[in-house]
């Protein structure tokens, strides 16, 4: 299923392997909504609310069309290969990835913010920086690891991009937005249940019917009152991300990206709301507390341009922006309206998340083109 889902579409060679039966099981699963997947699987509530909450990394909510397949494939790969974390933190992903970019004669500058895409007749050549700097990639390709309406609305000539994609990108349907907070801390967090001290991720959420009232109140923008989280417990699986003895913690909800009044007004106060969440799931987390950061989403999206509103997801989740769809169609396949030009980002298929897969097949499509 994988196979199906992150490689460049459209994956024939593993869709042929689930036939004859395969087929009709996953499509079944697809059809659902999470929340109807969950209740025909399941029968008690602790369970009924795992794959559900999972979607809702992204947008997709429990009652929603077609949203099974999210929560299904994280619960899937989380419960058969299960999930890594980088010992030092996610900085290690990017340290290897450069070393490596680097050994094959790679060159990176980094605060040099990309302004335009060059191009030559109908090709992309190269880009120009803000400071006016050309990068020239004549006979070969630009790779835009951006937001897919800032790649074609600011970035490449308006004329070579056909209106239709012009009037879709200029209302970009993003994902919502996302509230992190960090926090240093004295000691673990004291999770009334015992499994949830020994997990690198928790993820709170009541039940189904919170879930469904999370989404709703997110989608009218208004700022959840119960936030359903995602927790993560670096120190708890890698002991060197805080001074010995010590922990970190985050958590994120999924939030309105610009609610009523702004979210200066709002930050501090939403940010108890999130403390006072883990206090109920674990009694004494507060006078653990060393210290407290919080990053609403205008921070997120002034930390990198691409989480526009402070979305995590690379642009709406919904089924009807997925596979084919993403960002447009018939652009799925990384190939933008300039020729030379490709999408890396997790605007593009297969989306979200530290695969890399996006990079990847881009890369390989790039490649082909080239010969
Ligand atoms: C708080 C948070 C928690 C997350 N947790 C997880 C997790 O636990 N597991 C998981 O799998 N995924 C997680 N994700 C999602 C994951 O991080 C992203 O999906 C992934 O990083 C997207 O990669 P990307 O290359 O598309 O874009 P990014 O990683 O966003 O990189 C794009 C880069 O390009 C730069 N850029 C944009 N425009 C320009 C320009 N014009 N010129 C120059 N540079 C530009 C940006 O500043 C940025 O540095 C999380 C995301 C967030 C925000």
């Amino acid at each position: 299923m994988l196979g199906i889902l992150l490689n460049t579409l459209p994956t024939i060679a593993p869709v042929l392997k689930l036939l004859p039966f395969g087929i009709f099981k996953l499509a079944r699963i697809l059809l659902s909504s999470g929340g109807g997947l969950a209740r025909r699987l399941f029968r008690g509530e602790a369970a009924r609310r795992v794959m559900p909450g999972l979607a809702l990394h992204v947008d997709v909510g429990p009652r929603d069309p077609l949203g099974a397949a999210l929560g299904f494939m994280l619960g899937m790969t989380a419960t058969t290969g299960g999930y890594s974390i980088p010992r030092g933190g996610a900085q290690a992903l990017a340290d290897a990835m450069v070393a490596d970019l680097r050994r094959h004669g790679g060159e990176i500058r980094l605060a040099s913010r990309v302004e335009r895409i060059l191009t030559e007749g109908r090709r992309a050549v190269g880009v120009r920086l803000a400071d006016g700097t050309e990068l020239r990639a004549a006979r070969r390709a630009v790779l835009a690891d951006t937001a897919a309406a800032s790649l074609l609305l600011d970035l490449v000539e308006r004329d070579l991009v056909p209106r239709r994609v012009v009037r879709f990108m200029e209302k970009f349907p993003q994902g919502w937005g996302t509230f992190k907070v960090d926090w240093a801390l004295s000691s673990p967090v004291p999770w009334s249940v015992p499994e949830a001290r020994r997990a690198a991720v928790v993820h709170a959420g009541d039940s189904l019917a919170d879930l469904e009232r999370f989404t709703a109140q997110v989608r009218r923008g208004e700022l959840p009152d119960n936030p359903y989280l995602v927790v993560g417990q670096q120190t708890l699986a890698d002991p060197t991300r805080a001074p010995a003895g010590k922990h970190t913690l985050w958590a994120y909800s999924r939030v309105p990206s610009r609610p009523a009044g702004g979210w200066q007004a709002h930050a501090e106060a939403f940010a108890d709301r999130v403390d006072a969440r883990i206090e109920g799931l674990a009694p004494g987390f507060r006078s653990t507390v060393l210290a407290r950061r919080i990053v609403a989403p205008p921070d997120l999206e002034a930390m990198d341009a691409n989480l526009v509103g402070g979305d995590l997801g690379g642009g709406s989740n919904a089924w009807h922006r997925q596979l084919f769809f993403r960002p447009l169609f018939p652009y799925f396949r990384h190939r933008m309206p300039v020729e030379g030009l490709y999408l890396c980002s997790s605007y593009a298929h297969p989306g979200a998340g530290v695969h890399g897969m996006c990079g990847y097949n881009a890369a390989h499509v790039a490649l082909r083109d080239l010969g």
